[in-house]
């Protein structure tokens, strides 16, 4: 094992210095006056990441557990929901709706595209019983963006509770949930947030929450009306030294320049890093890519897993490879997390050099051009 891997990982991800720090503090109790007044100031900060004023429920749990606990809080037993299925986390809706034996309907898609607007007009349309709709922001399996902006026109029209999976994707593809009208957002503490795994948010509208009231399905320890009525507690012990790392973490991005700075940090990495793909003589795989981790085609002739060991052993940066029937096909590039203009420039490099080594034809320097060039066009670069 290297003594310290780079994670360019959609998930977990760098976590700077100081957050760790920051969980490392004295314990205090969860029940302490210090406690409440830790998570007041963690919620107006977190607010400004969901772009909301709604109420967010704290959960100690990774993203599934919030993925769960919204299907068991939302939903009666007699309710039909529309599920997007691109990759392998709409497929988690999928089984989240068998798993609590709710009526539903997939809009299949070939994992690399986005769903359109149209789509789930059509659905609702054709099932007018269906007033729910569970689909991603960003599905990290694929390295896919769907246009939520335009969906949410779409479930305004029909009445359905739109329930968006931006797990790894809030702080990093934009996302406006009030002023785009979304019930439901979920994400966690992993991903573009830089923090060790272990939390999920769950954010909730009005119309959410009249939902919420009539839902039948069995829940204890995730039942939001008791985080509801908690708040600023939470109804169980909480992850106290994560959520000191939360409250750094956000600190963080108020001083990078709030979250807009951020989203337009990512997507200057991710746009070098597709140009570089394409000048290395790769392909993109997704045809709507967003800037939490870019796909690339494995180029034939040549292993996926050769190319992450040797990025693995020769330059202690960790990539992904393809989940399910993308494995062997596709790698992801994570762009998220503690990460700077000066590690993805080194990250195209590094590829390039194991590229080459590999046998596989093209302009060496070809790459790294591309992504300088790109980023000699960018505004935001350094932070
Ligand atoms: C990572 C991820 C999840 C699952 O999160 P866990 O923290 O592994 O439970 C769900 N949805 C998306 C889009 C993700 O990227």
């Amino acid at each position: 094992m290297p003594k310290r891997e780079f994670l360019l990982s959609p998930g977990p991800v760098n976590v700077p210095r100081r957050v760790s720090l920051a969980g490392a503090a004295e314990m205090v109790h969860h029940r302490s006056e210090e406690f409440g007044e830790l998570m007041q100031a963690i919620d107006v900060k977190l607010k400004k990441i969901f772009k909301t004023k709604n109420f967010i429920v704290y959960l100690a749990s990774t993203g599934t557990g919030g993925m769960e606990a919204t299907v068991a809080n939302l939903l009666n037993r007699s309710n039909e929901a529309i599920v997007v299925e691109g990759g392998k986390f709409g497929q988690r809706w999928r089984e989240l709706c068998q798993a609590f034996q709710i009526k539903h309907h997939v809009i299949p898609l070939d994992w690399g595209r986005a769903v359109k607007p149209e789509q789930i007009e059509q659905a609702l349309k054709a099932h007018p019983r269906a007033k729910f709709v569970f689909t991603q922001l960003f599905e990290t399996s694929t390295g896919t963006a769907y246009d939520i902006e335009n969906i949410a026109k779409v479930t305004k029209r029909h009445e359905a509770i739109l329930v968006v999976d931006a797990i790894s994707s809030l702080g990093a593809v934009p996302l406006e949930t009030d002023a785009w009208g979304i019930d439901v957002v979920i994400t966690c503490s992993q991903k573009s947030l830089m923090l060790p795994p272990g939390l999920a948010f769950v954010s909730l509208s009005e119309r959410a929450w009249k939902v919420v009231e009539q839902s039948d399905l069995p829940k204890y320890y995730w039942d939001f009306k008791a985080y509801k009525k908690n708040f600023p507690y939470t109804p169980y012990t909480s992850a106290v030294s994560l959520l000191r790392e939360l409250n750094e973490s956000l600190d963080i991005i108020d001083e990078e320049g709030g979250v807009g700075a951020r989203l337009c940090k990512f997507e200057g990495y991710a746009q070098a890093t597709r140009a570089a793909i394409e000048a290395m003589n790769l392909k993109l795989f997704s045809e709507r890519p967003g800037a939490v981790c870019t796909t690339v085609q494995v180029p034939t002739g040549i292993s996926d897993k050769a190319i992450m060991e040797n990025l693995r052993q020769e330059f202690q940066i960790k990539i992904e490879g393809g989940q399910d029937h993308l494995k062997g096909k596709i790698l992801r590039i994570g762009h998220i997390g503690d990460v700077m203009a000066k590690d993805v420039l080194g990250t195209v490099a590094a590829l390039e050099i194991t590229l080459h080594k590999l046998g596989h034809k093209f302009e060496l320097g070809a790459g790294s051009r591309a992504a300088i060039e790109s980023f000699v066009g960018a505004t935001v670069m350094t932070k």
